[in-house]
């Protein structure tokens, strides 16, 4: 009986945000979603799924929005974003971000990326919780300086989780400090870096931390991330906010924050950044 509650409200709450669409589709209120509108297949007598309120193959179990996914990037030609996306780059302007100081973004904006000029770190006018990210980055092809001095940048996850961006081609640093580290914490399982000035590319998976109202720690972050495609770390566990020469420790803050990417002084180019936030099966579903 529950089940049946839970797939009719469920139904329902598809109905209410639905709107109609071409060939009968049915259109999601978040952009680039729709689903087939055909026909429920499956079951209604089977035993459920253990733990959920779903029969095996429930023929009322909601269909999957449909999405465009994204297409590659080769080294010449940024890719495109997934059509539900939010595109934070794509290499015409600097509208979804600013400075640190809530002023205007100025990093240079040239043939498809943005590049650091020492203008300071930018961050994203929106705010963001768990999500999934795509970035993808290129260290100067001009050699310069060493170890943390050699492409610096980073991906700070909500302005506090920082996926170091570091040239580590040939250029030993501290290992938590290396390319594709979460910085100061864990080194990534492998080094993928290309050569400098050739583009890379981090996919990552963001679990947001957890606060009771007193501010104490229920759930830590954790962390998942693809450094050119292959996995470098496999859904770490945060250890706190980022630090330099100390530990990290935990400090309570809003579940949704602005994204950061690091001035650190040297010339890192970034081009075709996007944002999906992380949903669960029954969100919006
Ligand atoms: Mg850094």
């Amino acid at each position: 009986m529950l089940k049946r509650i839970v797939a009719i409200c469920s139904v329902l709450s598809v109905m209410l945000v639905s709107v109609p669409a071409e060939a009968g589709k049915t259109k999601s209120k978040l952009k680039g979603r729709h689903r087939t509108g055909q026909p429920d297949q499956g079951y209604d007598d089977t035993l459920n799924v253990p733990g959920q309120p779903w029969g095996v193959h429930d023929k009322e179990r909601p269909e999957p929005w449909i999405i465009t996914p994204p297409t590659a990037s080769t080294q010449e030609k940024a890719g495109s974003a997934p059509s539900d996306a939010t595109v934070l780059f794509d290499g015409k302007n600097l509208s979804q971000w600013q400075a640190g100081n809530g002023g205007r973004a100025k990093w240079i904006v040239k043939d498809g990326y943005m590049e650091v000029n020492g203008t300071g770190s930018i961050r994203t006018r929106e705010s963001f919780g768990s999500c999934q990210l795509h970035v993808e980055f290129a260290t100067p092809s001009e050699v310069q300086g060493d170890s943390q001095g050699r492409g610096n940048s980073g991906v700070m996850i909500m302005g506090l989780y920082e996926i170091q961006v570091l040239d580590s081609y040939d250029n030993r640093s501290y290992s938590d400090g290396q390319a594709g580290a979460i910085y100061g914490q864990y080194p990534p399982l492998v080094n993928a870096s290309r050569a400098p000035g050739q583009w890379q590319v981090f996919d990552i998976v963001f679990e947001a931390p957890e606060f009771d109202e007193e501010g104490a720690l229920v759930e830590p972050a954790h962390i998942t991330v693809f450094h050119n495609g292959v996995v470098v770390h496999n859904r770490a566990t945060s250890l706190g906010q980022v630090a330099h020469k100390d530990p990290a420790q935990w400090k309570a803050h809003a579940q949704q924050l602005p994204l950061t990417l690091q001035d650190h002084g040297n010339p890192v180019r970034f081009r075709n950044v996007w944002i999906r936030p992380l949903t669960g099966y029954d969100s919006d579903q």
